[in-house]
């Protein structure tokens, strides 16, 4: 199960182990029973996260990966 969420400023990026700062969203990853952070750039390159260009606003969307 995949959730975004918003961080606090205590996340730490399991994929480029910087600290995300509040309030940039991340992105919760389960993998073999392990909980994993990923920050937005990070989530992207690993295909979770997409943008979507909506009129003036970009969306961040975050979609499930089926294994
Ligand atoms: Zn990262």
């Amino acid at each position: 199960m995949h959730c975004g969420c918003i961080s606090l400023g205590n996340v730490k990026c399991d994929g480029c182990r910087r600290t995300i700062p509040y309030p940039e969203r991340y992105l919760v990853v389960e993998e073999a029973g392990e909980r994993r952070h990923l920050c937005v750039d990070c989530g992207s390159s690993q295909g979770y996260v997409h943008y979507l260009e909506e009129k003036d606003q970009r969306t961040l969307t975050f979609f499930p990966q089926k294994s």
